[in-house]
């Protein structure tokens, strides 16, 4: 029940009847749980039959590399990579659901915190050619988190730098210690993000206002999960901007040794 409560006074002040209001929200509850549970359910259906038509596309492309159509299996490689990005869209979802439900589970690990950063790097310069990945990685620090959580996060930065960074050709990705934190930040030279903007992206669902929503297309998740993820790994998240100059993103975690 949603009980609210309001006393009445006379004109010295004086409470002479208190007002008792109160909501059943049973129901709306039950709608939000059906709604949450569908969603995931739908989200998991989903990401079957995708997996699969991914695993064919991929033998598909090398047949026809191997009969030295190149155009042909160029355009596999399209499919192919679209299929990624509905895995990604796919796979946010579901993390949602997982957030909304207490059930996203961690796997804590030690790992060289700049050689993680390296990895993923290198996998997303491979992601886009017009964008240099420029590495500054010098915190030597260990820590013990999710490494593929992490990676996530480290992902989703990096792919947002990309995205929102069309017009630019350069991104600063650096690692470096404060006190006891290992701090990660990725820079991009893009649109940037208006201060009163800055503390809204981390939200469930906010995405870049306006027409700008179908330039940069996506479900405004991404930074909703990093934020969940470092939070649950004890660590700290932000943003610095300035519009149309580009923006950084952080995160900070606690160092466990040094390497
Ligand atoms: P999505 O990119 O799918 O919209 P995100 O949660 O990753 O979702 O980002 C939320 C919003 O934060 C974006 O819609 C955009 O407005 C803003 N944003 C995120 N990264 C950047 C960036 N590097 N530069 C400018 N704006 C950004």
């Amino acid at each position: 029940f949603n009980s609210t409560y309001k006393p009445l006074k006379d004109s010295n002040g004086e409470v002479y009847a208190i007002i008792h209001a109160s909501m059943d929200v049973t129901k709306q509850v039950q709608l939000q749980q059906q709604k949450d549970e569908f969603l995931g359910i739908a989200s998991h259906e989903l990401k079957t039959p995708v997996t699969s038509i991914k695993a064919y596309a991929q033998v598909l492309e090398r047949m026809i590399r191997n009969e030295g159509d190149e155009k042909k299996a160029n355009m596999v490689r399209k499919m192919d990579q679209q299929l990624n990005r509905l895995t990604g869209l796919i796979g946010d979802l579901l993390d949602v659901t997982k957030i909304q439900s207490g059930k996203m589970t961690f796997n804590p690990v030690e790992f060289d915190f700049d050689t993680a950063v390296e990895e993923i790097t290198g996998e997303m310069q491979h992601i886009s050619s017009k964008h240099r990945i420029i590495c500054d990685l010098t915190s030597r620090a260990v820590v013990y988190a999710d490494k593929e959580r992490i990676g996530q996060v480290i992902t989703n930065f990096l792919s947002n730098a990309i995205k929102y960074s069309a017009d630019a050709d350069e991104i600063n990705v650096a690692t470096f210690t404060h006190d006891e934190e290992v701090i990660l930040s990725v820079k991009d030279y893009g649109i940037g993000i208006s201060e009163d903007m800055q503390h809204l992206v981390f939200d469930q669902f906010y995405r870049v206002g306006g027409n700008l929503q179908h330039t940069y297309p996506g479900l405004g998740l991404g930074l909703y999960i990093s934020a969940e993820i470092i939070k649950n790994e004890g660590g700290r998240i932000w943003v610095e901007s300035t519009v149309g100059q580009g923006a950084t993103f952080f995160f900070a975690l606690k160092i466990k040794s040094f390497r």
